[in-house]
């Protein structure tokens, strides 16, 4: 069965053609009993999966492919600390207590990433160097400077860089200003991921593939949660799903919009080419509401990724418009080849951050990363495992909210079609 999302234009990518081996995740065959089941075998789900297999609970993940299928094999690979609202208003929304909590949450999200990376010495070209806001007009660079401030006042290693240093570590003379942000970096996300398998598997916990999880029914002390070929009869479960929720119940689906995000991708550039762009070793992303996200793999590939559309005609559209603005940032690039094209998709929620909810008791779900999911997935995983495994609400670094759906979800095509328009023009100003 094809998740409704899923289009074949989209899955086969850099990242599948350089991905290291996968762990071997069999299909459920057999009826289980574990305390938490897992839903879903992206950084959400491994991440729970892992911390709390370390913790010595039992756990079972059901991942309906394999695992990084869904967004966590196929994003930027960029390594983005923070939420997309910054720290002041985060604190001034969510209170000092709680507020303060997911700044520091959010803001060490890159350390948990590298430290795992480290400590289960995951093979996953892993750099550290920073990542790059480019400031797309002179609002953007005020922004930027802002951000930078919020954020050194919170002790973090990030500063703004005016047009002259910003175009230095692009190599490119693009933008106006941005900020760079050393708690950033880049990793081959598919291969992070594949490595978390494998971390959680040699943790304890059970991972199984090809497992699409059919139905999740109350049962007086727990779950019964079904597979086509078996179940697990479980004390919790996390759903970690993200922008491919299915409608397992109702509601969780209906708090968020898949929307489309698409990457292209060169051959191996030569050696003096690669040394022209971003020569430091950073990651990029732009500011404008429809940004451009751009690095360089460990091979020397460049890859530029940005929005995508619902139907084939327009994803191709769209690629189309990315390898012509990664020929205008980046004219050297010349007449590339462009070897690989590939998308998924991210959960946008209406408030623009991710959401931990208990849907009813025992029944977690974690999702709404809003394309900022690498490091903030990873950071959600652990608070779920935290939540899971018994962590008062008030204890946690990430506040439990009710699902709240999104009204005229029937109209969300049209809607992102028309935001992402209206996005256009204000880009423009
Ligand atoms: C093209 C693209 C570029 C991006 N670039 C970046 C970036 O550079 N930096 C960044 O921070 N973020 C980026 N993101 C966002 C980031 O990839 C996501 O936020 C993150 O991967 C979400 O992880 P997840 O585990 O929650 O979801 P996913 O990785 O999407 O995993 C969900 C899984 O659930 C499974 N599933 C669904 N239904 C069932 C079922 N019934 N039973 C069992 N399993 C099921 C799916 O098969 C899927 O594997 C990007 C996203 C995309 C699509």
């Amino acid at each position: 069965m094809i998740i409704e999302n899923e289009r074949p234009v989209l899955s086969s990518s850099t990242w599948t053609a350089t991905a290291n081996a996968r762990p071997d995740t069999p299909p459920l065959r057999e009826d289980l009993q574990s305390d938490v089941t897992v839903v879903g075998g992206g950084y959400t789900g491994l991440s729970t999966a892992l911390h709390l297999a370390e913790k010595g609970v039992s756990v079972t993940l059901l991942e309906a492919e394999h695992p990084g299928w869904g967004a966590s094999g196929r994003n930027g690979g960029q390594v983005i600390p923070g939420l997309k609202e910054d720290p002041d208003t985060i604190e001034e929304m969510f209170g000092p207590e709680m507020g303060r909590r997911m700044v520091r949450l959010s803001g060490a999200a890159p350390d948990l990433v590298f430290s795992l990376i480290d400590t289960y010495g995951i093979d996953c070209g892993a750099v550290r160097e920073g990542w790059i806001q480019s400031a797309h007009n002179a609002e953007a660079v005020r922004t930027c400077q802002e951000r930078a401030e919020q954020w050194q006042r919170r002790g973090a290693d990030i500063e703004a860089l005016n047009k002259q240093q910003v175009d230095d570590l692009l190599g490119s003379e693009a933008y106006h200003g941005g900020l760079i942000d050393r708690r950033g970096g880049g990793v081959h996300p598919l291969n992070y991921t594949l490595g978390l398998a494998r971390a959680a598997i040699a943790q304890g916990a059970r991972v199984f593939g090809h497992s699409r999880v059919i139905s999740l029914d109350r049962r007086s002390d727990g779950f019964l949660v079904r597979t086509a070929l078996g179940s697990v009869h479980t004390g919790k479960v996390v759903l970690a799903t993200n922008a491919y929720t299915p409608d397992l119940t109702g509601r969780l689906r209906r708090s968020m919009v898949p929307a489309c995000s698409v990457q292209v991708a060169t051959a191996p550039l030569s050696e003096n080419v690669r040394r022209s762009i971003l020569p430091y070793g950073h990651v990029a992303s732009d500011t404008r509401k429809l940004l451009v996200y751009y690095r360089l793999d460990e091979h020397g590939r460049f890859l530029i990724g940005g929005r995508g559309a619902y139907g084939d005609g327009g994803i191709e559209a769209q690629m189309a418009r990315l390898r012509a603005r990664a020929c205008q940032l980046y004219p050297q690039l010349g007449e590339p080849d462009w070897e690989h094209r590939w998308g998924g998709f991210v959960a946008m929620t209406r408030d623009h951050f991710p959401h931990l909810h208990e849907i009813e008791p025992g029944l977690i779900a974690g999702l709404g990363f809003n394309g900022r999911g690498v490091a903030m997935a990873t950071a959600m995983g652990r608070v779920l495992a935290d939540k899971a495994s018994g962590t008062a609400d008030k204890d946690l670094d990430f506040p439990v909210t009710p699902v709240r759906t999104i009204p005229f979800y029937f109209l969300r095509k049209p809607a992102v079609s028309v935001l992402a328009a209206w996005y256009a023009l204000v880009d423009r100003t």
